[in-house]
């Protein structure tokens, strides 16, 4: 038996698909969804994923303003900037570019966002919002492991669900959302005892850890959907999973690749949650 595979790059754009007909829509009724995004320093990933951003931006028709700050910036004047973006109207979300400089306090910047331009869905009236179950914009990783397996025609309500990581910006969020779909869930972590045995349970596995090649065939269920949130970079240069694809495809029922399966979605759901809150800032 091999793996459907999930095809996060043909989801992802079906979905860009989608926002280009919405985005144009609303600039018809004066209403351009804006994103900032401020990215301080160098580092070079990360100017990667800016550059990225700015590209979906320009693609799907919307507003974007990137605000390139030396490394020696202090925090007063990237809170001035996230002060000046809050206040600014045709920007409606923000996003600050992570990891900062370690002088600076990440969690005074993510703090200072407006919780209505707050994009990433990492400030904590956010969180605390997706945990009760009220109106909030959606962490993007994590929203976007939901898109993928609903896309892919796989009910979750009644599903056993487990996460291998607790990580504030992936495994707890994509637990959260598991649970809010009706799945029975499951959160695993360094510390837990019998991995390999609660994994095997999982009708669906989300592996969220930092190791490449992790996971392979013995901790999944046949038929299971297994999703694969890693992103790590080989000696050999090439990017790998999580779960070593190869072994779990054998046994999964679903699997998504490395690259080509969450990757693509976060950005993606990036621009949604922009086009959220433009829609909501005007009353739509
Ligand atoms: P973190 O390092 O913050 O968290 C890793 C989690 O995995 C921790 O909760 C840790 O447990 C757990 N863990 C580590 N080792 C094991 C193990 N041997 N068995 C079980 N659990 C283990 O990572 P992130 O959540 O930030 O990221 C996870 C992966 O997702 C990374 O590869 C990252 O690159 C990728 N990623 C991809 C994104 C995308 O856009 N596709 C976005 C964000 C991340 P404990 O809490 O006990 O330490």
């Amino acid at each position: 038996m091999s793996a459907l595979i999930i095809d996060g790059k043909q989801i992802s754009a079906d979905i860009r698909g989608e926002m280009v007909n919405e985005v144009a829509e609303l600039k018809q009724k004066g209403v351009t969804p804006g994103l900032a995004v401020i990215l301080v320093g160098e580092d070079a990933a990360s100017k990667v994923y800016v550059g990225s951003k700015e590209k979906a931006c320009v693609q799907l028709g919307m507003y974007s303003e990137v605000h390139r700050m030396a490394a020696d910036s202090s925090e007063e004047q990237v809170l001035a900037l996230i002060d000046k973006l809050n206040n600014q109207d045709s920007i409606n979300g923000i996003l600050v570019q992570l990891p900062l400089p370690k002088h600076i306090n990440e969690k005074a910047i993510i703090d200072a966002i407006r919780v209505d331009k707050d994009v990433d869905g990492f400030h904590p009236e956010s969180v605390g919002n997706l945990v009760i179950g009220d109106d909030s914009l959606l962490p993007c990783t994590p929203a976007g492991v939901i898109e993928l397996i609903k896309r892919s025609g796989v009910d979750i309500a009644g599903k056993h669900a487990v996460v291998i990581g607790r990580s504030n910006i992936v495994g707890k969020p994509v637990a959260m959302l598991l649970l809010r779909e009706n799945a029975t869930v499951t959160i695993c972590h360094s510390r837990t005892a019998n991995l390999e045995e609660i994994a095997k349970q999982a009708d669906i596995l989300v592996v969220a850890i930092g190791r490449a090649n992790a996971i392979d065939s013995k901790f999944v269920k046949p038929g299971a959907v297994v999703v694969d949130v890693g992103i790590n970079r080989l000696d050999t240069g090439k990017l790998a999973g999580d779960a070593n694809f190869e072994s779990c495809k054998t046994v999964a029922g679903h699997i998504t690749p490395v690259p080509g399966g969450v990757g693509p979605m976060t950005i993606t759901m990036l621009m949604k949650n922009t086009i959220t809150a433009a829609k909501k800032a005007n009353g739509m």
